[in-house]
């Protein structure tokens, strides 16, 4: 069985990372997000074991402890974590996987799974960053301030990813992530066995990415 691929997905909070990744996981077969953990309180409209698996800072640090994370981090002053073995069961068996999460996780992961693709997603410019973080009516002001001031920081950094998305058209940024994940799947760690194996048994060559 081939392995899936990880892909990280950062960006500064109110680029609309999370619509694209939405998107993408129902346009894309075989391809899904991972839950994290995070010891931040459930905001209106999220959906436990949907947006977040939301668990006291107890049980966090048993599973900090117990060495279930692949990567975690205190962002905002919240906790939060990915499974290691959510992620190993989702590739293993030959899905992909998506990590939402903060470039200091990023970082981790890619350090940990070289071959993780990292695509960084950014708003077309910081006004419509601001609009977006004040528009959702999420967050108090102060948090706005503390989330646009981590974004100014944090976009250094993702500017070092494999990939760079402008989120300027929230259609078009979902078809530059897919065209992303499809070339990925074409690459040469991935196709070179089944290659083979056809060459091997029929000497044929057979387009390795089925259209999904
Ligand atoms: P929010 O609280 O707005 O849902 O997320 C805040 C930030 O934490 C976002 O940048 C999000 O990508 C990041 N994040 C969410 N889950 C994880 C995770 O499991 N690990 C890390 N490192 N960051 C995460």
């Amino acid at each position: 069985m081939e392995k899936g691929d990880v892909f990280i997905i950062s960006a500064p909070s109110g680029s609309g990372k999370t619509t694209i990744c939405r998107m993408l996981v129902q346009r894309l077969d075989n391809i899904e997000l991972s839950i994290s953990y995070t010891t931040r309180l459930r905001r209106k409209g999220e959906v436990e074991g949907r947006d977040y698996y939301f668990i006291e800072r107890e049980k966090f640090d048993i599973m900090l402890d117990s060495r279930e994370f692949l990567e975690y981090a205190s962002v905002y002053g919240h906790l939060y974590g990915t499974s290691r073995e959510a992620v190993r069961s989702i590739v293993s068996r030959g899905g992909d996987v998506i990590l939402e999460i903060d470039v200091q996780g990023g970082r981790k992961v890619k350090g940990e799974l070289p071959e993780a693709v990292m695509i960084a997603v950014f708003p077309p410019n910081r006004r419509s960053l601001e609009q977006r973080l004040i528009g959702r009516g999420r967050d108090s002001t102060e948090e706005v301030k503390a989330r646009l001031r981590a974004a100014d920081g944090e976009s250094k950094e993702l500017l070092e990813y494999d990939y760079l998305v402008v989120n300027d058209d929230l259609e078009a940024a979902v078809n530059r992530v897919e065209w992303i994940v499809r070339a990925a799947r074409l690459r040469r760690e991935r196709t070179r066995n089944r290659l083979a194996k056809l060459y091997h048994e029929t000497g044929e060559v057979n387009h390795g990415e089925s259209d999904r």
